[in-house]
């Protein structure tokens, strides 16, 4: 008996095997639930249909979030087999990978509402149509990263819309909670994804959260896949509103505990100084 015996749920963000939306999907299969999955387009298709093959799922639906008669026709199409629905897990985020790099202040006013549309407004788009087949209540799930709370080079826009997505899960919350759905996001580590690579000097960042991590560690879609399956069963059925780091620690930390203080540079005229 698996903790998702009984539980369906719909998988928004598969691309390929190295998507944290498969790490989840792998994890929810084997505690036993029943998944239907979406793509984005066309080009996705075969590795999707070959991916859910594995996890025998055979409710496929191909929908962009952008396009909000693509949700809505989704969603009827599951509800002519499902009468209910029990999770969701939004795995998705999107904006030009050109303004992945570089300066901030350049961000194109394009590109930021795109941003926000298919990384933000998606979620609640989603639930909007989502929570109305939770009728015994239910679990909506996103992914988010570090860079919501913290600045740092080249995340630039992203990390500006998972500061807008960390703060729709709270104001999803609040609305859905009296429905009994729990909202939660997993602020992940950085894991080599189509989406991450993107990211400018995206090698140097994961490496960097390697060293400076207490795990010395880079997360795996297992480990996402493992916590996102305890927020979308019952066993986190206290919990909503909550952003769950799975990043080996990262976040927790100011310094590595491994800091070469003997070698690091130090100007003791200016300690003197300050003194
Ligand atoms: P990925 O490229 O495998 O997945 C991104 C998914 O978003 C793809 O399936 C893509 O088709 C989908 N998508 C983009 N625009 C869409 C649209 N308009 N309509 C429908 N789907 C759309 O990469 P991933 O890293 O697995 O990304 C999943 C989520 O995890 C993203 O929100 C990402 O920001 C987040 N995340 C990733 C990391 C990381 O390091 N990989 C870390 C923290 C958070």
């Amino acid at each position: 008996m698996g903790i998702m015996n009984c539980k369906r749920g719909l998988i928004l963000g598969l691309a390929n095997e190295y998507s944290l939306a498969w790490g989840v999907a792998q994890a929810l299969h084997r505690e036993g639930a029943e998944l239907a999955v979406s793509f984005q387009g066309e080009r996705q298709r075969d590795r999707v249909l070959d991916l859910a093959g594995r996890l025998e799922i055979s409710k496929i639906f191909e929908c962009d979030v952008s396009n909000y008669d693509a949700i809505d026709q989704m969603f009827n199409e599951i509800e002519k087999d499902w009468d209910s629905i029990d999770f969701i897990l939004h795995a998705i985020g999107y904006s030009d990978r050109n303004e992945l790099r570089g300066r901030f202040i350049h961000t194109s006013l394009n590109n930021f509402l795109t941003t926000m549309n298919v990384s933000v407004f998606s979620l609640t788009a989603i639930a909007s149509r989502a929570h109305r087949m939770m009728k015994r209540g239910g679990s909506l799930l996103t992914i988010s990263y570090f860079g919501a709370e913290k600045a740092l080079p080249n995340y630039n826009i992203m990390g500006v819309a998972k500061a807008a997505l960390e703060a729709t899960v709270r104001y999803l919350a609040l609305d859905l909670g009296p429905e009994g759905i729990r909202v939660n996001a997993i602020s992940a580590g950085p894991i080599k994804t189509v989406a991450a690579t993107g990211i400018g000097d995206f090698r140097q960042i994961m490496q960097y959260c390697k060293n400076a991590s207490p795990l010395r560690r880079n997360v795996s879609i297992d480990d996402v896949g493992n916590v996102a399956t305890y927020l979308l069963s019952h066993w986190s059925d206290g919990v909503t509103g909550e952003i769950h780091h799975v990043d080996a620690g990262f976040h927790a930390v100011a310094m590595p505990s491994d800091f070469d203080f003997d070698n690091a540079p130090f100007d003791e005229d200016s300690y003197n100084e300050n003194a």
